[in-house]
């Protein structure tokens, strides 16, 4: 069970407590093997799967989640008279009476209403601010919202407005416009003008220590909201559980390897004696930790890393003389009052001038360090971190595809003319081996500066408005939350 992440881990855990069950049958006759699959497969389903969840101070709960906790805010969806309360559903293989003379939960109408009405009063009773809401058209019927919840909002406003009348006979229309969003938070009075304010700032940043590398910048610079829900809210997409291993731990062991290798064979010279015999070593020691995987899978993945580093090194070994001189080191970068914590794969030396190589295991390109405004600024960012700092590349390697794309000086150009596999550009974005640019590598770097200060600073002051750029709605994972497709 080593190497499986928590939610895992605890499906695992329900699969072998159901193993237990199986083992443990009083019955000591044989079963065959289909019938033991059923059995567990019945149990499975049976039993609810609730993954214990990381304390976040917004959670996203099912109804039954809700018993027994407190809120300091409680927004219930869904509250329509058809689902609260819900229906009763008898295991149709138990018949009514025999459920009822045996007291099964919830096995009819009036005790899915007792516990509607238990679970009302629970949430009342949180002393939480408490919002309903339900949809008003599901499946093309209109729905109506839940008598039970009106009939709570309606006692509890007669109660306040009894409690008010008593104190004063005149209340002010914006008093009873409350009132009105007391029974949904979207109710107001008939003739009432709405009015739609953009609210694009959140609450200023208290920290300014930033973690995670350049990612946070990167997000405020395609969408200030994607930057404020992923980094301030927590909303990060999660990771699917895996059965192997995923993109992201297939790119850690080839990053391993390479660092591994790079920390042996750490110059030009050195680096062409790299063989096959130890890059396959180092891929086996690097895939140790998964030993847990078929063995198949394991020599797979062995012969694709090992691929992939010979592909990589036939680039190396055509570059101009380096030495490796800074592996997997962490750097701070201040910027607009903030510092960011950054751990940078690769630092070389050529002639006294310093090269940074970021590993990708997938196709990167320098096009979003050269857009006017900068799209990527993990690049800018490196080129920002010392002034000796005279070329920023990505090193993409990927299958079927293993290339160098960076910007550079030309005293930071890796190779002496344009090989073949190595894309290098100059500050203009023109080819750095065959155009002049317009711009120095310094007025390059001051002005990435200039753009990634003003983006830190709105991250400091908590600009988070819905405004993204071209592409950067097609693989986000928040369009339900910000809404963007009701604009
Ligand atoms: S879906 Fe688009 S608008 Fe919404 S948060 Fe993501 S990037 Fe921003």
């Amino acid at each position: 069970m080593s190497n499986i992440n928590s939610i895992q881990y605890q499906a695992a855990h329900s699969i072998f407590t159901q193993l237990d069950n199986l083992a443990n049958l009083q019955n000591q006759s044989k079963i065959s093997l289909r019938q033991a699959l059923d059995f567990l497969e019945f149990n499975l389903e049976q039993k609810p799967f609730a993954p214990q969840r990381q304390a976040s101070p917004i959670q996203v709960l099912g109804l039954l989640e809700t018993t027994g906790l407190r809120f300091s805010h409680l927004w219930v969806c869904g509250m329509s008279a058809s689902n609260f309360p819900s229906t009763s559903q008898l295991n149709p293989f138990i018949p009514r009476s025999v459920a009822e003379e045996f007291g099964l939960p919830r096995c009819n109408q009036d005790q899915e209403l007792e516990f509607a009405q238990r679970t009302l009063g629970h949430w009342r009773s949180c002393g939480a601010e408490l919002h309903f809401s339900y949809t008003q058209i599901d499946n093309d019927s209109p729905q109506l919202p839940s008598k039970l919840v009106l009939d709570a909002i309606n006692n509890a406003t007669s109660e306040t407005e009894e409690a008010e009348n008593s104190s004063t006979n005149s209340k002010s229309n914006e008093q009873q416009a409350a009132d009105y969003s007391l029974r949904h938070p979207l109710m107001v009075r008939q003739g009432t003008d709405l009015e739609f304010v953009e609210d694009g700032i959140g609450t200023a940043l208290a920290d300014p220590h930033i973690k995670g590398g350049t990612g946070i910048l990167k997000n405020q610079a395609n969408c200030p909201f994607k930057a404020y829900a992923t980094s301030r809210l927590g909303l990060k997409q999660p990771r699917a559980a895996k059965d192997f291993l995923d993109a992201i731990d297939r790119g850690n062991s080839l990053h391993k390897v390479l660092e591994n290798l790079m920390r042996i064979y750490s110059d030009s010279d050195t680096v062409k004696q790299i063989g096959a015999a130890e890059i396959e070593k180092q891929c086996r020691l690097v895939l140790k930790k998964h030993r847990g995987l078929p063995s198949t899978f394991i020599e797979n993945e062995v012969q694709r890393i090992t691929d992939l580093v010979n592909q990589w090194l036939a680039l190396e070994i055509q570059r101009r003389p380096f030495k490796v001189s800074g592996i997997e080191q962490n750097f701070e970068l201040d910027l607009g009052g903030l510092t960011f914590a950054l751990k940078i794969d690769r630092v070389d030396e050529i002639d006294q001038q310093e090269v940074i190589i970021d590993y990708k295991s997938n196709k990167n390109t320098v096009k979003g360090a050269l857009s006017e405004p900068v799209s990527d600024p993990q690049l800018p960012a490196y080129a920002l971190l010392s002034g000796k700092v005279a070329g920023v590349y990505f090193a993409s390697i990927k299958d079927q595809d293993v290339s160098i794309d960076g910007i550079a000086d030309p005293s930071g150009n890796l190779v002496a003319s344009s090989n073949k596999g190595f894309s290098i550009k100059n500050p203009d974005g023109k080819n750095l081996n065959s155009a002049e640019s317009h711009i120095s590598w310094n007025e390059k770097v001051a002005k990435w500066k200039l753009e990634l200060t003003e983006l830190a600073q709105d991250i400091a002051s908590g600009k988070a408005d819905v405004a993204p750029s071209k592409d950067a709605c097609k693989y986000c994972h928040l369009t339900s939350l910000c809404r963007i497709n009701a604009q």
